[in-house]
């Protein structure tokens, strides 16, 4: 079982850590660089929310939520990719998972999902989606994790920590959350949702490449404390 790491010394360590990395494997050498890094025996399975004809929550600009969700969920798959963690995305296209559209195909692209985590039986599960209610002023991430798991609980707890850290009016607390994705395994896992396409401000921030990817690092970052990687 894998502790969580809470204190700051950590979170400045993660910080520097990814921005390193990702230097080196953008700028100056391979990626091989990092590929000894104890890391590797990691694998995550990054879940973008909805797709296909399901678009999932619309913001006033006409934006969908998963067009977003994919930006968001390719950005961390960049991240964990120059840390050497393996990284299987439940879908990498526009498309849904439903196959032909017709009646119970949002269960069908569910069902699908679970499959992917099935085969991957991945050590962290990470879906990805943003959120909206009837009233405009709702805004901020949130994170939600499945009740009777203690250790994605802690993941929550950690990651909304650092939403609230670094990101403008995030929610005070992590969530228990009833998600069929979340239900449908046992591998420790999270859905976060990322903010309120209801909310015109934060619509105009999650469009925005700078704040999915101010996102994703986030998400990273809780990734990272929870594999305990900030230790070598
Ligand atoms: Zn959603």
């Amino acid at each position: 079982m894998f502790v969580v790491l809470k204190n700051k010394l950590n979170i400045i360590l993660c910080y520097i850590l990814v921005f390193t990395l990702l230097f080196v494997a953008n700028s100056v050498t391979s990626i091989a660089s990092v590929a000894t890094s104890p890391s590797n025996k990691f694998c995550v399975v990054l879940d973008a929310g909805h797709g296909g004809v399901d678009g999932g929550c619309v913001g006033s600009t006409g934006v969908t939520e998963s067009e977003i969700t994919l930006k968001i969920a390719k950005k961390v798959e960049k991240y964990l990719d120059a840390l050497n963690i393996s990284v299987v995305q439940t879908r990498n296209t526009a498309d849904g998972l439903y196959g032909v559209f017709a009646s119970g195909f949002k269960m069908r692209d569910l069902r699908a999902r679970e499959e992917i985590i099935k085969k991957a039986n991945p050590d962290l599960l990470v879906s990805i989606h943003l959120n909206s209610y009837t009233s405009p002023s709702s805004r901020g991430a949130q994170v939600f994790y499945a009740k009777d798991s203690e250790v994605s609980k802690e993941l929550a707890n950690s990651l909304q920590e650092l939403f609230q850290k670094n990101l403008v009016q995030a929610r005070k607390s992590a969530l228990v959350g009833d998600y069929y994705i979340l239900n449908c395994t046992n591998t420790p896992g999270i859905l976060v949702e990322c903010g309120f396409l209801s909310n015109p401000e934060e619509e105009a921030l999650l469009i925005s490449d700078e704040y999915q990817d101010k996102i994703a690092y986030n998400i990273t970052c809780g990734v990272l404390n929870y594999f305990d990687l900030t230790q070598f």
